[in-house]
């Protein structure tokens, strides 16, 4: 295997060692992991750094009366739970156990996928993440020498080289190479190579084209 060049963010892997990933996003990183052993050593070392600081803290006694006051306050508010909270509780009952590889999400052979044309030198085939309720889990297929338009992202996208090479402003990304993007972030990745390239990518939100021909596509294609 190549050096692997492009890595999740210290922080993704912290999160996904503490389960808090969404399930789309944890397919995309459990999936590196199994190529990057770096990162691999970066999560068993987040994890025992968890369980150590779950150990250190004490546990204290509730001061008298202080459920009842708690209740007190709750009764006086209107507590609005956000589409955002439900999908963070959705996170938390998501079991890393659970993480499979992308293997155990696709239901057959990289190269049988039926493809969906999305634009032209582009398409997807959307996977079944179960369990998720705002991001999506997606594989695309870009031709050599085609661009995607330039776009941001409302929240994060994580997204791995499966097969073939694209490049952006960030740089080259090959197989294993892991983009992790959020909105600071403007792209527009362009396919290069001999082969088509095929990636993995959770979004958490829909994307942010930038140009027109991105905005007009974009009800279409369903990115
Ligand atoms: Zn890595």
């Amino acid at each position: 295997m190549r050096n692997i060049r492009h890595h999740p963010k210290p922080e993704t892997l912290a999160e996904y060692a503490a389960g808090r990933l969404d399930e789309a996003r944890s397919v995309v990183v459990s999936t590196h992991l199994t190529l990057c052993k770096e990162c691999s050593r970066s999560v068993v070392d987040f994890e025992a750094l968890g369980g150590a600081c779950l150990e250190t803290v004490e546990p204290e006694a509730m001061q008298a009366g202080s459920l009842a006051a708690f209740w007190e306050r709750a009764g006086d508010q209107d507590i609005l739970v956000s589409p955002s909270m439900h999908g963070f509780e959705a996170a938390n009952d998501f079991s890393l156990s659970a993480a499979q590889p992308l293997g155990a999400y696709l239901d057959v052979d990289v190269d049988r996928i039926k493809w969906r044309a999305v634009a032209p030198g582009v398409s997807q085939h959307v996977l079944d993440a179960e369990g998720y309720r705002d991001g999506v889990l997606r594989l695309l297929k870009i031709a050599p020498g085609v661009q995607l338009p330039m776009h941001t992202h409302k929240r994060e996208e994580l997204t791995l080289i499966i097969r073939g090479a694209y490049r952006d402003a960030i740089g080259e990304f090959r197989p294993g190479d892991l983009a992790d993007l959020d909105d600071d972030i403007e792209h527009a990745p362009t396919a290069f190579g001999d082969e088509d390239c095929i990636c993995l990518i959770a979004t958490s939100a829909p994307l942010v084209f930038k140009d027109l021909i991105g905005k007009i596509v974009q009800p279409f294609v369903g990115l």
